[in-house]
């Protein structure tokens, strides 16, 4: 079988390991030995977040924990101001609106990040906020937004302060309890190199406060009912989770841990960086600004003469190396390097190897090697 490299922002590769948890028998959901599962897997989830709250696991990809975490805690009518320099940010948005909830956006310049200045300045202007959402790692645009300073601003008011870290947790500095996170969410496909298929979200005493005065907040992802199971003995999810995916999951943190938290997260720096000059070093120019740009996914300006069909078109089916595109006005402007979940320098050489031969291939760039000799400098 042809491999490729999944050098996307998610799905990630899985390892082995994980995959193997998979296949263990499934177990019925309403048993001790499951419960078992459960509980260590939310401890993990909650050591991940670094909260001493309650993590709570969802079948259903890491949308299905945006929207638990908009639609449990507001309702329709209240007010949430929407950060959004990118997808992800609009999909918050987006599912406000579904709710009925009344919506602030506070638009960024894609590419850029929000500043802990303009979430006071909305926060001053406009008593009505009930909570503001915010994606802590834009994935669409490559941008990591300060989400500790950010937490810091929040502190001074009552509004609930959700964070998307779908695409950070694991990956970047997230430290739930510290920065006074609320609501926080991720998924299991980004930088913890689970499969696609299940997400987690924590909640704050104040974000259940919150929940408690909200009656319409849905169904399969209401988390009262989480919340209820939970608490039974032994924990239960209200509907069938999917157990082979909490195996898998499991294994995915417990792997996590195995490496430690911060090691993983030193070495998503260190990947990032790596790319960053790797892309400079193909004379390429990088889509983000440098100063706000992610730990897990590398946005690039495409160059002239090849188009984006060409170019990851030749990277996947000749080099073996799937890169992403850009999403809406970005499409065919940009592509996207993922080096989140397992990825170190060996998948950095493959990728920046089959860039680079694909430029100089169409006539882009003279030197194919100045990425891949660029990588090998951030690492020895
Ligand atoms: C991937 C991603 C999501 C969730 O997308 P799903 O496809 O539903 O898993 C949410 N937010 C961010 C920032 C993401 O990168």
């Amino acid at each position: 079988m042809d491999e490729v490299l999944l050098m996307i922002p998610g799905p990630t590769t899985v390892h082995p390991r994980v995959l193997n948890a998979m296949s263990k028998a499934v177990i019925n959901h309403r048993s001790a030995k499951y419960g078992e599962l459960l509980t260590e897997t939310s401890e993990l989830m909650s050591d991940l977040f670094k909260t001493q709250n309650q993590s709570y696991l969802l079948t259903g990809s890491g949308t299905a924990a945006m929207e638990a975490a908009i639609s449990n805690v507001l309702n329709p009518g209240e007010k949430i101001l929407n950060v959004v320099g990118g997808k992800f940010g609009e999909r918050f948005m987006k599912i406000a609106e579904a709710h009925g909830i009344s919506c602030d956006e506070l638009a960024v310049e894609w590419g850029t990040a929000v500043t802990p200045e303009a979430i006071k300045e909305a926060l001053d202007n406009d008593e009505d906020i009930k909570a503001i959402s915010i994606v802590h790692n834009e994935t669409s645009t490559g941008v990591a937004a300060p989400i500790e300073k950010i937490g810091k601003v929040m502190k001074d008011y009552d509004a609930l302060y959700i964070v998307d870290t779908v695409s950070s947790l694991a990956g970047d500095d997230v430290d739930v309890d510290k920065y006074g996170i609320d609501v926080c969410i991720t998924g299991s496909q980004k930088c913890i190199a689970a499969p696609p298929g299940m997400s987690a979200i924590t909640l704050s005493d104040d974000a259940w406060k919150c929940a408690e005065n909200v009656d319409s907040n849905g169904f399969y992802l209401d988390m009262k009912a989480y919340r209820k199971s939970g608490d039974k003995n032994p924990p239960e999810t209200p509907y069938t989770p999917s157990v082979s995916l909490t195996y898998a999951l499991n294994e995915a943190l417990k792997m996590i841990q195995e490496e430690g938290v911060q090691n993983r997260i030193d070495r998503h720096h260190k990947a990032a960086k790596a790319s960053v000059e790797a892309v400079k070093a193909l004379g390429l120019e990088l889509f983000a600004d440098e100063k706000v740009s992610s730990t897990t996914v590398t946005a690039v300006k495409m160059p002239e003469g090849i188009t984006d069909k060409e170019f990851r078109g030749t990277t996947r089916d000749k080099y073996g190396v799937e890169l992403a595109g850009g999403q809406d006005h970005l499409k065919g402007n940009i592509f996207r390097i993922g080096h989140m979940g397992n990825i170190s320098y060996k998948e950095l050489l493959q990728t920046f190897g089959a860039i680079g031969m694909t430029l100089k291939e169409f006539g882009v760039i003279d030197d194919a090697g100045a990425g891949v000799s660029s990588i090998t400098k951030s690492y020895c």
